[in-house]
């Protein structure tokens, strides 16, 4: 996706401060922090939203989680986290390629929606 800003990020034509790559998938922070840690996990393989998540897929999903649980390690998070995933125009997703907002390092909000 050629005009996909997360996949410009992937393909190393955009600068981000990278805290885990692989073969599948990609973490970097976010550019406007909502917490101390406030880590994006994506697919390299670009998938729009979770609207787009289907059994041929989502083997990437469990594999982001995996890494998710060892970034809250590597973080500091063992007083908990948070991970968010927006879709579509009611979950006011900006970035049209599945992320998981991955925040932590403070008390969060109670309020979700
Ligand atoms: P969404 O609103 O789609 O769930 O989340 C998109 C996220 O991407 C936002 O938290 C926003 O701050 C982040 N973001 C947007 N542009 C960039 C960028 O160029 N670099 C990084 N690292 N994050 C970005
Ligand atoms: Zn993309």
């Amino acid at each position: 996706m050629s005009d996909c800003l997360f996949c410009k990020i992937i393909a190393g034509e955009i600068p981000c401060d990278k805290v885990y790559e692989d073969e599948t998938i990609l973490a970097f922070r976010d550019i406007n922090p909502q917490a101390p840690v406030h880590i994006l996990l994506v697919p390299k393989a670009h998938i729009a939203s979770s609207y787009e998540v289907t059994s041929q897929n989502c083997q990437v999903v469990g594999h982001i989680f995996e890494i998710i649980s060892q970034l809250a390690e590597h973080e500091g998070l063992h007083n908990g986290y948070r991970v968010v995933t927006n879709c579509g125009a009611d979950g006011c997703q900006s970035v049209h390629h599945l992320h998981f907002h991955l925040m932590g390092g403070k008390k969060l909000s109670e309020q979700m929606g």
